[in-house]
């Protein structure tokens, strides 16, 4: 029976669930060889891997939708390939071009394309790019081989409550990256550093973390796995950092906020100005925006609240990019992709 009828999409959660296929590529001697099409879930690398030692590795998350008008999207995928490739510069491995992550990421979606959640379910497909080290090394050195693959995976909302504003928590204690190290691209180690303090909020019952600057402790960072934006005087207002990971949502929404009116300001972000903002959220693909309803900051026993529904600006900002995604306003900037013949 074919599996994929017993998928309940719209209570499906943010987590993995297999699907038929996963494509996968491999670097060696200098070159890049031929896509290939597997059913494996599992693959099989040297023990000596520099991913598994040195931790070089790097990915990326983006996802297919499905319209109103049956048609499937993807957003803003070259962003996507053009980041991967800084990630790869950035820990020295072997750069995906981007003629075949697009070759990689269609074949993935039209091999695995009944997976594609229907529209009005919440749910969508996930893309999970992925690039690591496969060679052996054991002295520190980057690998002579990579392996690039993607798969896929249908999940539901990132939030199950939905567009609701959640509590966060500042940390002082831990930093998620350095100034001059590798906050700024999409690598594996930058999620290691920060599983603490996110394991430390969740218990204590904060959807996230509010990372602040590794230098002076002075300027908000990033909202855990999410970018940050506050709102208030007619401005959307996003911190400037070395040590921030460029959002792609988060620059699509700087875009919408112009286009809405809004006045956009992306610069340091002293935390005191927490006080001032008139809403609060965190961007980035798998909820768009989650919008924040308080943060705590633990060290100073202060919080900082924005109400218990979300504010009209992030309601736009998040309706208006969702739009966009699903197809149902004009894409007035070329965002999205159509995957022809699904
Ligand atoms: C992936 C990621 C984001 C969000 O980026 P999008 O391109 O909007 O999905 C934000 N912060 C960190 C640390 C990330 O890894």
């Amino acid at each position: 029976m074919d599996n994929s009828m017993n998928i309940d999409w719209g209570n499906l959660p943010f987590g993995y669930h297999k699907t038929d296929y996963n494509v996968r590529c491999y670097y060696r001697n200098g070159s890049w060889g031929e896509l290939e099409i597997t059913s494996s879930e599992s693959i099989n690398i040297h023990m000596a891997a520099t991913a598994l030692h040195y931790g070089q590795e790097a990915f990326e998350g983006l996802k297919a939708y499905r319209g109103k008008d049956g048609k499937v999207r993807l957003f803003r995928w070259e962003e996507n390939a053009k980041r991967m490739a800084k990630s790869a510069e950035g820990i020295m491995m072997a750069k995906v071009p981007e003629k075949l992550f697009k070759e990689a990421i269609f074949k993935a979606i039209e091999l695995n394309a009944k997976f594609i959640p229907p529209y009005g379910t919440g749910a969508t497909l996930y893309l999970r790019p992925l690039l690591f080290g496969s060679g052996p090394q054991v002295g520190v050195k980057p690998a002579d081989e990579y392996m690039f693959m993607v798969f896929v995976t249908p999940v539901g909302p990132y939030f199950k409550e939905g567009f609701k504003p959640v509590p966060i928590e500042v940390v002082r204690d831990y930093d998620r990256a350095a100034p001059l190290g590798t906050g700024n691209i999409k690598v594996g180690g930058n999620y290691a550093a920060s599983m603490r303090p996110a394991n430390r909020a969740h218990k204590d019952g904060f959807a996230s973390v509010l990372f602040l600057d590794a230098l002076e402790k002075k300027y908000i960072d990033e909202a855990g796995p999410a970018n940050f934006f506050g709102i208030k005087d007619g401005r959307y207002i996003t911190p400037q950092s070395s040590s921030i990971l460029p959002s792609i949502t988060n620059m699509s929404l700087e875009k919408i906020a112009e286009d809405i009116g809004l006045k956009v300001e992306r610069r340091s972000v002293p935390i005191e100005e927490l006080a001032t903002f008139e809403e609060a959220g965190a961007c980035g693909t798998a909820a768009i925006i989650s919008p924040i309803g308080k943060v705590y900051d633990r060290v100073k026993d202060v919080t900082y609240e924005y109400g218990d529904i979300a504010g009209p600006y992030s309601t736009k900002l998040y309706i208006t990019l969702r739009a966009i995604q699903e197809g149902e306003i004009e894409d007035k900037h070329g965002w999205t992709t159509i995957v022809e013949g699904l």
